[in-house]
């Protein structure tokens, strides 16, 4: 089955074609008249017998928009079309899976789409204003370019559905959560979701009774608390803002600061300051760069204010490490994913190198290794082992799509 893996912005949509072979045999042609499944068929169920490893092709269609060379989705998506008539060769998509940042407390698994869904992610656009709506967009954009063609949703929030509301909540007035939905939601789901079950695998432990504790850290980061295989904390909260000190966000501040300099400098309004907390703050505010390489090579020609930089954000995500694995009952394993997760061995010794109280060790020589395979960084007698997993959201995507297509059609 051929699955086009779409991730749409608000100004651009980047693609990619997986391949995914799936054990169904003889599938049955698509009819838009088959009811929509069961939303609470797991991750998990959907992608039994599903495997989704080949890229076929990927790019990223940029400028969308008013101002920009492509007027609207509907034109990006044209251009698509045009772009995979000549790479595909012939051959026809299958299916569409769709990146969404945020599935409110409705979405705890992805979802086959229809109409309604459509209206419930719009409707979910005060939660993410940026990206809700540009995801609605792209999925208009697919329905009405290939009327019929399956299409499924893939929510960044859906993993953390299962927090307890002791983890979700916010100690503040319950009108806030009532009326606005102000609680913890999480992001990085897909990802968090993805490197916990090829670390249990990997391991040999039932992903039923896996604890774990995954370091998602690319230019966004989150850190996540994994008890029985499933999410039950995480760093990111209301937005993906909080908890880690991230490439230019600043990860959590005491909400004092905030209020304190709104009403110090009349002159900042809030929308000022919450892009600066998003786009001027974290590595970038500390240490002159977002870029993990450039702090990395900078920290080892002496630069002081890089080397605080790296400091500080592996200081912060030491802490949420010792925190998750006291709250999951004691990880199994500490895995790191992402980016600077998968690449930046500086950054893995300087946060593994903080955890020597929980008898956890690297192994300078595995961490130094340079591999795009899943692999074990800690010394034979580190107490925990620590782990490196390649994430693959699209691939998580394209698995999640053709198994719930697949399963829709021999149903
Ligand atoms: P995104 O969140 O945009 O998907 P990525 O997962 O690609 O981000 O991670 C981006 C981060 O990974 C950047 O901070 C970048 O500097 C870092 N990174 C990439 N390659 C390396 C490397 N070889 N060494 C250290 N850091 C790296």
């Amino acid at each position: 089955m051929l699955v086009l893996v779409i991730n749409s912005g608000s100004s651009s949509i980047k693609y990619q074609v997986r391949e995914v072979s799936t054990s169904a045999e003889n599938i049955a042609p698509y009819t838009s008249s088959m009811p929509a499944i069961n939303e609470r068929i797991t991750l998990e169920q959907a992608t039994v017998g599903v495997e989704g490893d080949q890229v076929l092709t990927k790019g990223l269609i940029e400028n969308i928009g008013e101002g920009g060379d492509i007027a609207d989705h509907a034109q990006a998506l044209d251009v698509m079309a045009q772009r995979l008539d000549e790479a595909l060769g012939g051959r026809t998509i299958d299916a569409v899976g769709h990146r969404v940042v945020h599935g409110g407390e409705r979405f705890s698994a992805p979802v086959i789409v229809n109409n309604e869904i459509i209206r419930a992610i719009e409707r979910l656009a005060p939660l993410a204003p940026l990206h809700n709506p540009a995801a609605a967009l792209g999925l208009r954009a697919v329905e009405k370019k290939w009327p019929g063609l399956p299409q499924v949703v893939v929510f960044d929030t859906a993993f953390h559905r299962s927090l307890p509301e002791k983890a979700w909540r916010y100690a503040i007035p319950d009108s806030f959560y009532r009326l606005h939905g102000i609680r913890r939601y999480g992001f990085h789901g897909t990802s968090h979701d993805y490197v916990t079950g090829k670390a249990a695998e990997f391991l040999g432990a039932e992903r039923e009774s896996f604890n774990a504790v995954v370091a998602h850290l690319g230019n966004g980061a989150s850190v996540t608390a994994i008890q029985g295989g499933t999410s039950v904390d995480t760093s990111m909260g209301y937005t993906p803002l909080a908890g880690l000190i991230m490439g230019t966000r600043s990860g959590d501040v005491d909400p004092s600061v905030l209020t304190g300099i709104l009403t110090r400098d009349r002159s900042m309004s809030a929308e000022e300051l919450d892009r600066i907390l998003n786009k001027e703050s974290g590595l970038a505010a500390i240490g002159g760069s977002n870029d993990m390489r450039d702090l990395t090579e900078r920290t080892e020609a002496g630069d002081a204010k890089a080397a605080l930089a790296m400091e500080m954000a592996a200081y912060r995500l030491v802490k949420y490490i010792g925190g998750y694995h006291v709250a999951v009952g004691g990880m199994q394993a500490l895995i790191f994913t992402a980016g600077i997760g998968e690449k930046g061995p500086e950054f893995r010794k300087l946060v593994v190198d903080q955890l020597s109280a929980l008898n956890i060790a690297l192994d300078d020589s595995a961490n130094a290794v340079r591999s795009d395979d899943i692999r074990v960084i800690s010394a034979s007698d580190s107490a925990i082992p620590v782990l490196v997993v390649p994430t693959d959201e699209e691939r998580a995507i394209a698995e999640a799509t053709a198994g719930l297509v697949t399963s829709r059609i021999q149903s």
